[in-house]
């Protein structure tokens, strides 16, 4: 037997909007994915917005749109490659 992992996602997705997440980030009801949060010691100094909003709720995980998720992962990026840049 054959597991749709798209179909899996997308029940994944339409849970949270069922669960009347909005994303922590800009408010938006749409695309509400879950953010892990990963080890603290991978955590950037240089903390994002959303850094800030896990920590102050003390959380291992933050539900964010689609939008706001994939801009939190492009800075966690670039803050990465500046860290090693400078070493
Ligand atoms: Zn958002």
């Amino acid at each position: 037997m054959k597991t749709d992992l798209r179909a899996l996602y997308a029940s994944g997705i339409s849970k949270a909007s069922l669960d009347g997440l909005t994303c922590s980030k800009c408010n938006s009801s749409t695309q509400v994915e879950m953010h892990h949060v990963r080890k603290m010691a991978d955590l950037n100094p240089k903390l994002t917005e959303v850094d800030r909003l896990m920590i102050s709720a003390r959380r291992k995980q933050i539900p964010l749109c689609r939008p706001c998720h994939m801009e939190t992962h492009r800075l966690a990026t670039l803050n990465k490659r500046n860290r090693n840049r400078t070493k």
